[in-house]
């Protein structure tokens, strides 16, 4: 019979590489706590208008990353693409807005996008993100950036770098759009064929094409920063300084942009320079206008969200050696009593709080010991029918190939105290 495979662009992550995704995981959780995020989980589809709303039609997420599909009553459903859509949604939904303190929420989960699959970009792939949704004061972001800032530097992620920008707000926007339309539309011959349906659809997100053609006209293009209102300017200074007091570093990159009105002033973005093409590790921002965009009250808001297939590829060996190894003994039991033996020592073990385990296959002293190995079991308990009939086990160290005598009857408290020993 044929073999199925998984899909194109969906991994399996196998035990091997589970631990490194809880440790970036569990970092990530503390660090949220320590900041005061909440963790929230939201369902991972939703309808699909909520999505094209919050997005943005002209993004290329909606214009065609997004897995949507009927329902059975006719209804477009969507998988999610990001989490900040069905975050604001819950927000609104379960009127979080009423209660009198900042709602700051942080989620991991899987995300779908369509999109061709290379090293680091997938069509399922897993997310950290956080919103922090009620606080329009620069505070705000400097704690969130902090926050993603910490994540990162605990987990030793080499060659980051925080790149910001200021959006400003949709006013100065417009007074900058048109201005850049007008010089995109001077160079328009030397864009690409993207970019060049951009300058109508979104033309911010021209500046951050990644084409040298484009960037090439793009720097000498005006800068929003020009355009921008003093209240702006002023807000996005105290963002830095804020940033200067607890000692973030960053570099200021008049690209960053996003090009839907709900995002005003802060937006940021990290990258790595080991990730090669796909640089991006996380990325966030401002976006004061979302909540009311999607029905709820006026509501300032900030967030941002990592990418756990990023970090993971970018861990290093020194973080993933401090992952504490799991202490686990092994149980030899062999012979007609010590395999009924050895499986009774087995739970015991395990209903005392240790890891124990056994490859039943086994049937020789010598065939157990070489799994126990294989297993990277410290300690192997090892009870035949003479051990049996003398109420003892003989523990072995696997590494020093010491064994002791050990007492059936006292089995689990004996062995506890090896494995502080060791
Ligand atoms: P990119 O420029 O790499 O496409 P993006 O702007 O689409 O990124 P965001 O929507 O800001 O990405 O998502 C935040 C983070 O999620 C990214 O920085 C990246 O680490 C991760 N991410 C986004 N898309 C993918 C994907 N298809 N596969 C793996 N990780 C992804
Ligand atoms: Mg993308």
């Amino acid at each position: 019979m044929s073999v199925i495979k998984s899909i194109k662009g969906v991994k399996d992550l196998l035990p091997e590489e589970t631990p490194r995704w809880r440790l970036i995981e569990e970092t990530a959780r503390r660090w949220a706590g320590r900041y005061g995020f909440h963790e929230i989980r939201i369902p991972i589809f939703e309808v699909t208008t909520l999505f094209a709303r919050s997005i943005g039609t002209s993004t290329d997420i909606v214009e065609k990353e997004m897995y949507t599909f009927q329902d059975r009553d006719g209804s477009s459903l969507t998988l999610r693409p990001e989490g900040t859509a069905g975050t604001v949604r819950a927000y609104i939904e379960h009127n979080r807005g009423a209660i009198p303190v900042p709602q700051k929420f942080f989620y991991f989960g899987p995300m779908f996008r369509h999109e061709r699959p290379q090293a680091g970009r997938l069509r399922q792939f897993h997310q950290f993100g956080v919103e922090s949704l009620g606080m329009a004061d620069p505070q705000a972001d400097v704690e969130v950036i902090a926050l993603l800032w910490r994540i990162l530097s605990d987990l030793d992620l080499p060659g980051l770098t925080l790149e910001i920008n200021n959006l400003g707000y949709t006013a100065d926007r417009d007074t900058f759009r048109p201005q850049l339309v007008s010089y995109l539309k001077q160079h328009e011959a030397g864009l690409c064929a993207n970019c060049r349906h951009r300058i109508e659809a979104n033309p911010l997100r021209v500046l951050d094409c990644k084409v040298p053609e484009c960037r090439a006209i793009t720097d000498t293009a005006p800068r929003l920063s020009d355009s921008l209102s003093e209240v702006a300017h002023s807000y996005f200074t105290r963002v830095l300084s804020g940033l200067d007091v607890v000692k973030i570093p960053y570099s200021l990159n008049h690209r960053l942009v996003r090009g839907l009105d709900y995002y005003n002033l802060t937006t940021f973005e990290v990258t790595a320079t080991d990730l090669g093409a796909q640089n991006a590790v996380g990325a966030g921002g401002r976006y004061d206008g979302l909540v009311e965009t999607l029905g709820g009250p006026s509501t300032p808001a900030v967030g941002f969200a990592l990418g756990l297939e990023r970090m993971s590829m970018l861990l290093p060996e020194s973080t993933v050696r401090k992952i504490p190894k799991d202490m686990t003994v092994y149980v030899a039991g062999f012979g007609g009593h010590g395999v009924v033996a050895g499986f009774t020592a087995l739970e015991e073990l395990r209903l005392a709080g240790l890891q124990a385990v056994s490859d039943f296959r086994s049937t020789t002293l010598k065939a157990h010991l070489r799994q126990a190995d294989r297993l990277g079991c410290r300690f192997t308990l090892i009870i035949g029918d003479d051990e049996v009939v003398k109420g003892s086990g003989v523990l072995r160290d696997m590494v020093t190939k010491v064994q002791h005598d050990i007492n059936l009857s006292t089995v689990s408290a004996q062995i506890h105290s090896h494995f502080h020993a060791s």
